[in-house]
């Protein structure tokens, strides 16, 4: 009986897991396929994406055509769950509410939590990625390689599908033979922008996203995933096999009831369950990381949402993947006498370098593109090409740290309530048939361009507990702070020139204008949605919050699996690392199982 009630999660599991996205997912199949006994608690309610999945609605079937409202700030049909920037009766706090000094926090409250909606784009950090502060002398390195981190990339590909291409450039590592799928074809405008962006020097080349453009070879990939493990290779075999190819048809973000791209709820939790030894129970708030007499963690305290009990889960080991900022709440909120300021806090360092990534974004309109014949250019919804950095030889004329990616939109997917009223400051205002026909020239030759870069983690950017703010259910709330640097505004406006100079290149225009102040340019913190830090990883106990495994200093037997520990935010979006890194951590995990030393 895998979906439990909190009156029937009563026995002390191998493992407890909090939190069931990209991090509580992949932790949860790892340690499951070798056969630990896992308990899952989730804040969020049960979700299956197969069924629940408004994947093929149209637009005027929902409430304001699917515009976003503050419950659904994605669109009616986004399949966030009790979640978006605010969650009901769930508050957090700001010391700063402009732009430039607010931190915005997106989170969710279902199974599978962000996995479910996310962009899907998945990129590995480089080898520079984890060694900044030797090469520039800023931030942290981590305290493990490009190459201790690769072979997990490699079998998180293999497992969740991932298509793109290998390029052999520098600092964008190749994945193994046979890792990615086949990337999808480019649309008329990717086409365009490869050929005018390479004449500025900016590589053009295949996005890489968890999307399946072809079925999974679920023989040949849970083989290699499983060369010596007959039951775990049934089973992911199984699980894969069950996935069927991208339709190219219908918006990732509102989920995907035929598994073609990665989902926690539809990759790795339908194999752990198959284990049989996972329990999972939902709307199970947790708040505090329980201690034995010996200081060591054995379980956890926890809200049953359905009944208003707290409850108590054992384990003879704690792993946090509750989301970054939510896993550092649960530690700060774990007080006692032996651990006044938090637990695994001796450091003082929990809550602080909390990073996003730097984002900034520019629309242009490309008359080559007008009246082109009518097609069908939905495509894999999202990022069939992209820009990795392509500046490195350059840094120290650049005026700002490290760099950016590009993520390019475009093409002719289908209109919304709004494309006409996004033409506005080309139509002027016309109306009845001249606004028609000028809807039908104009739509499909919008480009958008938004970049991706890298936030250099500083003392100003952390959270900590509100004293005087506690949520519906009592639970003190995480209050934030924070500050960009000159480095990610000077790099937002370097996103702005450069967007500008490609739309120019391509015979277009830019809306509005290029934003020459990187500091207007600069997408809010947390806004991005690729929040990571607050509990960092390092070689030093007195300026990390856990070991290169994420075991925490102070407790032995507490891991966290989500991006808290990530010590740097490289500009390759976090959730491929995340989930690489969840794999290599459980991999530590079972090995300590297997040794009998916890
Ligand atoms: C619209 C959108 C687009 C994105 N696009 C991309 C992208 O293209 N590429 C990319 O790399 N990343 C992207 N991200 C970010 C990505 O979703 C996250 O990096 C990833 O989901 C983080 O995984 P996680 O396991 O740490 O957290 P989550 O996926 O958020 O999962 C955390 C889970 O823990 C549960 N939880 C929280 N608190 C508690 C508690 N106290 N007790 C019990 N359970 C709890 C939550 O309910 C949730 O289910 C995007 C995010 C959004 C919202
Ligand atoms: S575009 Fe493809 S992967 Fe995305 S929801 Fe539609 S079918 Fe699924």
């Amino acid at each position: 009986m895998p979906f439990l009630s909190s009156d029937n999660a009563t026995d002390t599991y191998d493992v407890l897991i909090v939190g069931s996205g990209a991090g509580g997912g992949q932790t949860a199949y790892t340690l499951t396929m070798d056969g630990a006994r896992v308990l899952m608690l989730e804040a969020g309610r049960n979700y299956d994406p197969t069924r629940e999945t408004p994947m093929f609605q149209t637009p005027e079937q929902a409430p304001l055509r699917e515009d976003g409202t503050p419950d659904k700030p994605f669109g009616f049909y986004d399949a966030t769950i009790d979640g978006g920037w605010k969650v009901p009766g769930e508050p957090y706090t700001q010391t700063r509410t402009d732009d430039a000094g607010r931190f915005d926090w997106w989170r969710t409250r279902m199974l599978g939590g962000r996995t479910n909606h996310w962009g899907r784009y998945s990129f590995r950090n480089g080898p520079y990625d984890f060694k900044p502060r030797t090469r520039d002398g800023l931030g942290f390195d981590w305290p493990i390689s490009y190459d201790d981190m690769a072979p997990y990339y490699d079998k998180v590909e293999m497992l969740i599908g991932v298509y793109g291409s290998n390029e052999g450039l520098e600092n964008t590592p190749d994945s193994s033979p046979d890792c990615l799928l086949p990337p999808p074809k480019p649309l008329v405008s990717d086409l365009l922008f490869a050929d005018r962006g390479r004449k500025l020097g900016i590589p053009v080349v295949a996005g890489h996203r968890a999307v399946l453009t072809q079925p999974l070879d679920w023989k040949t990939n849970a083989a290699k995933l499983y060369p010596n493990n007959p039951t775990a290779q049934q089973l992911t075999a199984d699980s894969m096999k069950k996935r069927a190819a991208c339709i190219w048809a219908t918006p990732c973000g509102r989920g995907c009831s035929i598994g073609a791209n990665y989902q926690s709820t539809t990759v790795h939790l339908p194999p752990a369950l198959a284990s049989g030894k996972l329990d999972i129970v939902t709307e199970a708030m947790v708040y505090e990381v329980t201690l034995d007499k010996s200081g060591r963690a054995n379980g956890v305290s926890y809200v049953d949402k359905k009944t208003g009990k707290h409850r108590q889960a054992k384990a003879r080991i704690v792993v946090l993947a509750a989301s970054s900022c939510e896993s550092v709440r649960i530690l700060l909120n774990s007080k006692s006498a032996k651990f006044p300021q938090g637990l695994a806090n001796s450091s003082g360092k929990l809550g602080k370098y909390l990073m996003d990534t730097v984002g900034a974004d520019l629309v242009g309109q490309v008359p080559l593109l007008e009246d082109l014949p009518p097609h069908n250019e939905d495509g894999a919804s999202g990022g069939h090409v992209y820009s990795p950095w392509w500046l490195y030889k350059e840094h120290k004329s650049l005026g700002f740290a490290r760099g950016y990616h590009i993520e390019f939109g475009g093409g002719r997917g289908m209109p919304g309530v709004d494309t006409g009223t996004h033409m506005e400051w080309l139509t002027h205002g016309s109306y009845g048939k001249k606004f028609k026909d000028e809807v039908r020239r104009y739509f499909g030759s919008f480009v958008y361009f938004s970049g991706r870069g890298e936030m250099i983690p500083n003392e100003n950017s952390y959270c900590e507990i509100d004293p005087n703010t506690k949520d519906k259910f009592g639970i003190p709330v995480l209050r934030f702070h924070w500050q960009w640097s000159e480095h990610e505004t000077r790099q937002a406006a370097h996103m702005q020139k450069t967007f500008a100079q490609v739309i120019d290149a391509m015979g277009g225009r830019v809306r509005g204008k290029a934003e020459a102040d990187g500091a207007k340019a600069i997408a809010p913190g947390g806004s991005i949605i690729h929040e990571v830090g607050g509990a960092i990883m390092g070689a030093d106990a007195k300026s990390s919050v856990t070991n290169a495994w994420c075991q925490t200093w102070d407790v032995d037997n507490l891991f966290l699996t989500d991006g808290a520990p990530f010590p740097s935010n490289a500009d390759k979006n976090p959730t491929l690392t995340i989930m690489a890194n969840a794999w290599r951590v459980s991999d530590h995990i079972l090995a300590r199982l297997r040794r009998k030393e916890v």
